[in-house]
């Protein structure tokens, strides 16, 4: 990185292929979060992940040796709440980290259409078609359609599985509605995890161009790309919207950073 990086009050960092990879630590990780707070900078940590709460992305960082509590990590469950208002009746097709998100939000889990003011989907590994028929259900009554995430897919430990955007999908497909989606790249998770973070410029750093790069370059944040996750050299000199810096890894990326100011 050539010359002198802006001073940024916060960074968003993104979890799956920049601090991690499946169980494993990427190499240099977590002394770059150290790095970046030491040099006075907000870290705050985002993903798409809305199955687990943030307590346990907390954990699973932790156990990986990184220092974070809770309240640095920003879930695309969390974002999709905040959309919420409190009391509000909430049919949830999604897993744990999302009923949770709910019920902290002060929102009622709810099962039956006609008593059903918003429709939440995310990621569940439990679908049933009965629960497509009552989500759709409730969407023809008039409920509001939120959903943590639109991804289509996602590396599971043994191949690629079907993620959270199918059953949105599957919802918009039965009721001609479109739901309002939370993740990444929609501002919804940007602007949450923003707001526990010092007023300022910030960087967005992750893995993946359509949906990092893309939704933090629309609010007209900084981007940087890493290469440790689903982006490869030749696909990031192609990249569109072409990121701030490309880095070989979020220790790179960071060394890279403070150099600049060194
Ligand atoms: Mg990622």
């Amino acid at each position: 990185m050539a010359g002198s990086a802006p001073a940024y009050a916060g960074v968003v960092i993104d979890l799956d292929g920049v601090c991690y990879r499946g169980d494993a630590a990427i190499d240099g990780s977590r002394a770059a979060v150290t790095a970046l707070r030491d040099a006075g900078i907000g870290v705050m940590f985002a993903t798409n992940n809305a199955t687990r709460t943030p307590e346990q992305s907390a954990d699973k960082l932790a156990h990986l040796g990184f220092d974070v509590a809770p309240d640095d990590i920003m879930t695309s469950a969390v974002a999709a709440a905040a959309l919420l208002e409190p009391g509000d009746r909430c049919m949830v097709i999604g897993m744990h980290g999302l009923r949770a998100a709910v019920t902290d939000r002060g929102c009622e889990l709810a099962d039956d259409p006609a008593q059903t003011d918003v429709v939440l989907t995310g990621l569940d590994r439990d679908l049933t078609y009965d629960k497509l028929v009552r989500g759709t259900r409730a969407l023809l009554a008039g409920a509001r359609f939120v959903a943590s995430n639109a991804d289509r897919s996602f590396p599971d430990a043994d191949g690629i599985s079907p993620g959270a955007g199918v059953i949105m999908v599957a919802l918009e497909t039965a009721t001609g509605r479109a739901a309002q989606v939370a993740g990444k790249p929609e501002p919804t998770l940007f602007e949450t995890a923003a707001s526990r973070l010092p007023d300022g410029r910030l960087l967005m750093i992750g893995d993946r161009v359509e949906t990092d790069i893309a939704g933090a370059a629309a609010l007209g944040w900084d981007t940087g790309l890493v290469l440790t996750g689903i982006t490869g050299a030749d696909q990031a000199r192609d990249a569109d919207p072409a990121p701030t810096y490309v880095a070989d890894d979020l220790a790179a990326l960071v060394r890279d950073l403070l150099d600049s100011h060194a």
